[in-house]
């Protein structure tokens, strides 16, 4: 249910690579930003005003907690706190968030947010296209493909076929898309 494919990476190099990578991070960032952590405040904050707006726009009522983690084996992942599904967790692998600009970020929390409407909507059934179709109503396609891309670099895989990811490219909400109670 999270959004990235990290099982398509080698056997055995997976696990080891995102913590070189935090460590790598954290080393390049001292000599160019005195106070590393400002960084990553600024980033999450950003990410919380982001997951805010968000959730208005897709007339989403949960709450969300967002979570910064070491390493996620889906790097970035939501899942809900309680059966009622008021309360979503979001957790976000640190090395992974820190590599982000404003517009990756925001398709990468319209894809969460995606998740979680899928979630709170019953009878949707969870596919990252799905959720990348849901986020697509309210972010650009090219934020979307911008994600992926670095993702996949941040991963080294090969990645997948975009058009399968992001679905179809539609002028116009087609006649079969979810809608739930959107408009
Ligand atoms: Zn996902």
């Amino acid at each position: 249910m999270g959004w990235w494919v990290r099982a398509a990476v080698k056997p055995g190099s997976g696990l080891l690579e995102p913590a070189l990578s935090l460590v790598f991070i954290f080393l390049v960032a001292v000599p160019v930003a005195p106070d590393p952590p400002n960084v990553l405040n600024l980033q999450v904050a950003l990410a919380r005003e982001m997951v805010s707006h968000l959730r208005g726009e897709l007339s989403i009522r949960s709450e969300v907690d967002i979570v910064l983690v070491k390493y996620h084996p889906l790097v970035f992942f939501v899942e809900p706190e309680d059966p009622r599904k008021e309360r979503f967790r979001l957790s976000m692998e640190v090395g992974f968030l820190l590599r982000l600009d404003d517009d990756e970020l925001l398709a990468a929390m319209a894809h969460e947010m995606g998740h979680i409407w899928i979630f709170t909507h019953f009878p949707f059934l969870h596919t990252e296209t799905l959720a990348n179709v849901i986020g697509q109503r309210v972010v650009p396609r090219r934020n979307f493909e911008r994600i992926y891309t670095k993702l996949w670099a941040y991963e080294r895989t090969a990645g997948v076929p975009m058009d399968e990811l992001l679905g179809p490219v539609q002028d116009h909400v087609s006649a079969d898309a979810p809608t739930g109670d959107l408009n």
